[in-house]
């Protein structure tokens, strides 16, 4: 349903920004389905992909001006609770997702703190930096689960978010084994992206392939972007004495672990939320286009074409990654 509201006004600390591309989140279709539990209706319109164009501001201490492209980060946090002062604003007390808590960005004008405002450079275009939040979220996972250079990562789930953690590991000099079921991400991944190991677990097998890739030592991290009782289940199994792992995917319901080996093995399990100061990275890797992000733009769409677009994202969640809507 689309609605006519109101041009916003511009206030203390705010600027308005003239949207001009916003992508659709796996979350915004569990959102408009009534099945994304993190939401809080009533709001305004779903999104928090966005990117557009600055038209009122006021004076501000990153020098932003009318006229100037940015991205949106759409996690807005209180600024004062103990999380924001320590510099974890992602994980604020009292946040407040763009799309989620409060209205989101899948509008013409939008107001938003100037402080989650990033400029973007004149070479990267807003299509491509439609996806800078998504790679924020795959770079904050493997920041959590501290991967670095060298390190064997195992990744569960090659949807977008899946993806972009994976190219979050191929930037910090990291090898990501993409595990999935559905057989044509995997394909996807390794013909057009070019994975270096892809495997499909619908019949099992995952460690013994881990142990074959690895040769024996399996994974120095694992990154899990399902939140599948299956594969949280055994993660204990998928990464060597002393590894990490980021839980990236929203859980479906209670997921019963093996305490006794996560202990046995000091496993540091860290759940990772939204992202965190990821923006500036997020938007360099985009500009420098070494990584073939962009391809995971299925389509892009208008406005209008939305609500039809979820529907069938909804009915056929297979042939879709990322769409966009071009506002
Ligand atoms: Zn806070």
């Amino acid at each position: 349903m689309m609605e006519d509201l109101p041009r916003p006004v511009l206030t203390e600390g705010n600027a308005i920004v003239k949207i001009e591309m916003c992508g659709i989140c796996g979350s915004d279709v569990t959102a408009y389905s009534g099945k994304n539990p993190t939401m809080r209706y009533p709001i305004h319109g779903l999104g928090h992909e966005g990117v557009g164009v600055i038209v009122e501001i006021g004076e501000n201490e990153q020098g932003l001006k009318a006229g100037d492209r940015v991205a949106l980060e759409p996690y807005v946090p209180d600024f004062t609770c103990h999380m924001c002062r320590v510099g974890r604003f992602n994980n604020c007390a009292d946040i407040h997702v763009c799309g989620v808590h409060k209205d989101g960005m899948m509008t013409e004008y939008f107001s938003h703190p100037v402080r989650l405002l990033y400029k973007l450079p004149d070479e990267l275009d807003f299509l491509r930096a439609a996806l800078t939040e998504p790679l924020t979220i795959g770079l904050h996972g493997a920041t959590r689960a501290r991967v670095t250079a060298g390190d064997r990562v195992v990744v569960f789930g090659a949807g977008t978010i899946g993806l972009m953690a994976s190219f979050a590991c191929l930037s910090y000099g990291a090898e990501p084994i993409l595990v999935d079921v559905v057989q044509e991400r995997l394909d996807f991944a390794r013909d057009q992206l070019g994975m270096p190991h892809v495997f499909n677990s619908r019949n099992g097998g995952v460690t013994e392939y881990l142990k074959e890739v690895t040769g024996g030592t399996m994974c120095q991290a694992m990154i899990d972007c399902t939140g599948a009782a299956p594969v949280l289940g055994n993660m204990h199994d998928y990464v060597w004495h002393g590894g990490r792992i980021a839980l990236v995917g929203w859980p479906h319901g209670l997921v019963t672990v093996n305490q006794t080996r996560l202990m046995q093995k000091e496993i540091d399990v860290c759940p990772s939320r939204n992202s965190c100061g990821k923006f500036p990275e997020a938007i360099r890797l985009l500009q420098e286009d070494r990584l073939p992000i962009k391809k995971l733009i299925t389509k892009t769409i208008r406005l209008e074409e939305t609500e039809a677009t979820i529907r069938d994202m909804m009915e056929h969640p297979g042939d879709y990654l990322k769409v966009v809507i071009q506002i």
